[in-house]
């Protein structure tokens, strides 16, 4: 039997699965949307992983999870490594591009930022605060405008003379967009003006400071939309490297670092498996944590959330 490493993204918005094989080559894959259901997109993403994978020739020994439901589901697949989004992102992104120095990452619901020196993340930031410069609020202005996400880049790329969007913020961006197409500006205009509004908030915002040197990876769902890739471009002045598998790089990443743990049996039937989840306010003091446990068989398997040990008692 050949040894293969799951990895698993769950993000707010999508969730992410990658089997990989002792060389970290993606042998089967799934992207979902998590539809506000972690454990029922991640059930989903298994099977079709499971589907694709020839279970007489593979084993999986090592499973990684990361991503914002990273802890329950690591918790519930019995993961042997769960890392956060930072260095499951640069360790893809370098298993692709060895001398990659800057990572952009534009996911649905946030951005980040990582700067790599020979190998190691020196810097990195993330922002989750403002929406302007993440996919959802592309795909909700897309619609706005009535046109397939699908299309966005190529109508993008053919605007010569792209509209200037006020980027500061969401509410900032979308009055100035509906200001713009009333007195009349074209829509492959408007569309390429928010490609460049993404591109500009992202900069401003989550690359404020930061020392971004080529070669430049993008990575995330937006990755795929050429209209933002070409604004990049234009605005650093670099070539931007996306991958085939862009959207994947997170999952690929926490894979790859399950293959340094010890290895576990894995199986894929995880179907049946009923857990709940349960959300607790800890009235400790006045931080008010909330803890989230994991429930099996009515006993609590996992929980976290608490910033002090004395929410961590409350459940014991
Ligand atoms: S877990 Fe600790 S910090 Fe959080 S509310 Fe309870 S007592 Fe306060």
């Amino acid at each position: 039997m050949k040894k293969a490493y799951l990895g698993i993204d769950i993000g707010s918005i999508s969730t992410k699965g990658v089997v990989i094989d002792e060389n970290n080559n993606i042998i089967a894959s799934s992207y979902l949307y998590t539809e506000a259901n972690p454990i029922k997109a991640t059930k989903k993403v298994v099977k079709e992983l499971k589907q694709q994978l020839d279970l007489d020739k593979y084993k999986v020994v090592g499973v990684g999870t990361t991503g914002s439901a990273r802890k329950l589901i690591g918790t519930i697949l019995g993961a042997n490594t769960i890392k956060n989004e930072i260095t499951a992102h640069a360790i893809g992104a370098m298993s692709i591009h060895p001398d990659v120095k800057t990572i952009f990452e534009i996911g649905g619901q946030d951005s980040k930022i990582i700067i790599i020196n020979n190998g190691i993340v020196t810097d990195y930031a993330m922002n989750t605060l403002c929406a302007a410069g993440t996919g959802s609020f592309l795909s909700s202005q897309a619609k706005r405008l009535g046109i397939p996400i699908e299309e966005f880049g190529n109508i993008a790329l053919s605007s010569n003379n792209p509209t200037k969007i006020a980027a500061r913020c969401t509410v900032f961006a979308e009055s100035d967009l509906v200001h713009k197409s009333q007195i009349g500006h074209k829509k492959e205009d408007i569309i390429a003006g928010l490609c460049y509004a993404i591109v500009n908030n992202y900069l401003n915002n989550v690359g404020k400071g930061k020392k971004i040197k080529p070669p430049i990876v993008f990575q995330g769902g937006v990755s795929k939309n050429i209209g933002v890739v070409k604004a990049f471009e234009k605005v650093t002045g670099h070539k931007i490297y996306v991958d085939d598998n862009s959207h994947l790089t997170g999952a690929l990443g926490v894979a790859i670092l399950s293959k340094a743990e010890d290895e576990i049996d894995f199986s894929f039937d995880i179907e049946d498996i009923i857990y709940e989840t349960k959300g607790i306010e800890c009235k400790g003091c006045s931080n008010n944590c909330e803890i989230i446990e994991v429930i099996k068989d009515k006993k609590i398997i996992d929980s976290w959330g608490n910033r002090c040990p004395k929410g961590e008692l409350i459940h014991k």
